[in-house]
């Protein structure tokens, strides 16, 4: 919402004018100024809904008789401007509209209402349940679509490695919402290449919030001072570098999006696309792509490749416990080659680690 001193150039009409008038006026407008001459006339709000709603997506400023009291209103309806005057308290303005975290009613921003966010906290399983059948025959972009309308009331946030697929998962977010939080879990042992990978991609993905997750230092200088666990217990290792930072980094997060594929180990089959684990609903947009149309994405987006590709890495962790593999071998068969253990845990759950 922008606070004004004063109206931009565009057309004006007062809010008492007939809707039809409004809309044949808003056809060719970038910036329509509708004018209150009383506080309490509904009318402005009204107006600006129904044209957000049938697809007005120019400015629309609100001018004239409006108070402090109204401007999350104002907001909500889909006004992204209010012309103030000089010298008007923008605090004011400021406090009032984040003054209510909570909603009541769906309207024009698609903000989750509160009986929504109940419904999420009381029964995560129906609303598994229901996002599986509504998102059945349905293709990654329908599954993210689904789990970042606004208007479920996630608060979602994508788990990914940068590694050798995950550009495919990255740029399906990126088309629907780029701001949408990408968690990157900064072990201290990632492979240079990998680091660089996450800037260009970040950037030519546009993605404008990509969190870099580390270990913490304290508990770090005391499980693994000499950077070495990952030799005697990678479980350990893991735990202290991947499971407990994300703990804390998906305090507030209610909904996970992964780049896993049934493909990818034994586990993992029969993958849904949405799943309650831990708490939290897991979403797994790409559950069904072979390895196959993964690479036809990158082909066909033009999207670039993690530089190790190139010397056979096909999945990329922690330069201790990643190894190139050869041509027609399993994927992850290059993540701790020569021991029993496949996950690093982050989608296994503390429980399943059984670590200290
Ligand atoms: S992948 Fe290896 S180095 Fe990375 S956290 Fe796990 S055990 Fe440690």
């Amino acid at each position: 919402m922008q606070w004004l001193e004063r109206a931009p150039e565009g057309v004006r009409l007062p809010v008492t004018t007939p809707l039809d008038e409004v809309e044949t006026a808003a056809r060719d407008a970038g910036v329509l100024i509708l004018e209150f001459d009383a506080f309490r006339d509904g009318r402005g709000f009204s107006l600006a809904a129904v044209l957000r709603e049938r697809g007005y997506r120019g400015r629309l400023i609100a001018d004239g008789r409006v108070i402090p009291d109204q401007a999350r209103h104002l907001r909500r309806s889909g006004f992204d401007g209010v012309v103030l005057g000089a010298g008007a308290d923008v605090n004011a303005w400021r406090r009032m509209d984040a003054a209510f975290s909570a909603t009541y009613q769906p309207v024009e921003d698609r903000a989750a209402p509160i009986w929504r966010r109940r419904e999420l906290a009381r029964k995560p399983e129906a609303i598994v349940d229901r996002l599986n059948r509504e998102t059945r025959g349905g293709d990654a972009e329908d599954i993210l679509r689904a789990a970042l309308d606004p208007a479920l009331g996630l608060k979602p946030a994508v788990l990914s490695s940068f590694g050798a697929e995950a550009a495919v998962l990255l740029s399906l977010v990126a088309r629907i919402d780029p701001s949408t939080p990408v968690v990157f879990l900064d072990t201290g042992m990632h492979f240079l290449q990998t680091l660089a990978y996450r800037k260009a991609l970040s950037e030519r993905l546009g993605l404008t919030d990509v969190r870099l997750v580390t270990p913490d230092a304290g508990e770090r200088a005391d499980l693994d001072p000499r950077d070495d666990l990952w030799r005697a217990d990678p479980d350990a290792c893991c735990d202290l570098r991947k499971v407990r930072p994300l703990e804390r980094a998906l305090a507030g997060i209610d909904a996970v999006i992964t780049g896993r594929k049934e493909h990818q180990t034994p586990d993992r089959l029969g993958l849904r696309p949405f799943e309650l684990f831990e708490g939290r609903i897991r979403v797994n947009p790409l559950h069904d792509w072979s390895e196959e149309r993964l690479q036809a994405w990158f082909d066909a987006e033009d999207l670039p490749r993690h530089p190790l590709t190139a010397q056979g890495y096909r999945s990329i962790g922690c330069w201790p416990c990643t190894e190139a593999v050869e041509v027609g071998e399993d994927a992850r068969l290059g993540r701790w080659s020569g021991a029993a253990k496949t996950e690093c845990g982050i989608h296994l759950g503390r429980r399943a680690l059984a670590v200290g």
